[in-house]
């Protein structure tokens, strides 16, 4: 581990004033992430700034009937808030699905939103990775690539994003909100988190220094009915090959609304508007389920070892559909 200056925040301000001055420092939260990559010389920063002591750990009922989840709460408080657990079970159910319980004790809101991927070569500073090391190769397009993504592909990087909250969050249209040194603004999740196109080691849409500072998940009453299906290779503590947060807004039998967000295949938390539209108007059932499921994978790209994750994902969402509708 390369050694780094270590400095705790007793303010927002002065945090954002230590991070947007030093390109070399980052925040550090619950720590799940960074720690793991600065053991591995994969993130060097010269100075981490500790966050931990800012008022950011409160979950509070906005007006109109939303949610605002503090960036600092733990994913294991979040699981378990009954704002989120009643009115967002695909919340809960994506949370309580990722990690371990002793991750998601330490890990944040804010931390679950800037994840790295798990891509091995990735994790490996011997071998080329354009999200690592720009303009030097991806060694996953022509390596073993089980894991990665067949969609929002790019000829520079392959990688999935690694959150099952994330995919729970991008289905619900959830709003983060960011502290700069410029100012507040408010970011579409759907917009946060960027395709790896020409610049892979660009993840979100965050400039220097900017402070995740809390998640706002907006009223959906019908999202009482929706669920989060992950597969993986074991039971637990494992990530996902696919998986699937849906909500279903039904009336006699009829789909009035619905929700899709895919996880596991793409490389940013997928939104799926194709499957979305495929099942808006149209009965409830296998027939309709499988339709939206051939929508959201259309335009999947398969790589040498992950062609499997194509029908693997369309299963999943169907299975997934069937439990809400
Ligand atoms: Fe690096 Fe992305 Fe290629 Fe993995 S898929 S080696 S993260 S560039």
């Amino acid at each position: 581990m390369h050694p780094f200056d270590y400095q705790r925040a007793e303010d927002g301000k002065s945090a954002i004033a230590a991070v947007s001055q030093d390109a070399d420092a980052r925040y550090l939260a619950g720590g799940t992430t960074l720690i793991d990559l600065m053991k591995l010389d994969v993130e060097t920063p010269t100075r981490v700034v500790d966050i931990t002591r800012l008022p950011l750990t409160r979950v509070a009922e906005l007006p109109g009937g939303g949610v605002r989840v503090g960036a600092l709460v733990k994913n294991s408080d979040m699981a378990a808030h009954p704002l989120i657990a009643k009115r967002y079970p695909v919340i809960s159910e994506a949370i309580l699905a990722g990690a371990s319980p002793q991750l998601r004790n330490m890990a944040t809101t804010g931390g679950n939103l800037l994840q790295r991927t798990r891509c091995y070569y990735f994790r490996d500073t011997a071998m080329p990775c354009n999200k690592r090391v720009p303009g030097s190769g991806c060694s996953a397009i022509e390596g073993f690539n089980r894991i990665h993504a067949v969609l929002g592909t790019s000829k520079n990087c392959i990688a999935t994003h690694p959150s099952d909250m994330c995919v729970a969050l991008a289905a619900m249209d959830a709003v983060v909100q960011v502290q700069g040194p410029n100012g507040p603004r408010a970011i579409k999740f759907t917009d946060f988190h960027l395709l790896p196109g020409d610049h892979p080691e660009r993840e979100t849409v965050l400039q220097p220094g900017e402070l995740i500072t809390a998640v706002d998940i907006p009223s959906l009453p019908w999202a009482t009915n929706s669920r989060y299906l992950k597969v993986r290779d074991r039971a637990s503590f494992a990530f996902a090959l696919a998986s699937a947060a849906v909500a279903l807004d039904l009336d006699n039998g009829i789909i009035k609304d619905a929700r899709v967000a895919l996880g596991g295949v793409g490389t940013k938390p997928w939104r799926s508007y194709e499957a979305e539209k495929a099942l808006v108007g149209k009965p409830a059932g296998r027939e309709t389920y499988r339709a939206a499921a051939e929508a959201a994978l259309a335009d999947a790209t398969p790589y040498e070892h992950n062609g499997f994750k194509i029908e693997l994902a369309k299963r999943t969402l169907v299975r997934a559909l069937g439990t809400v509708g």
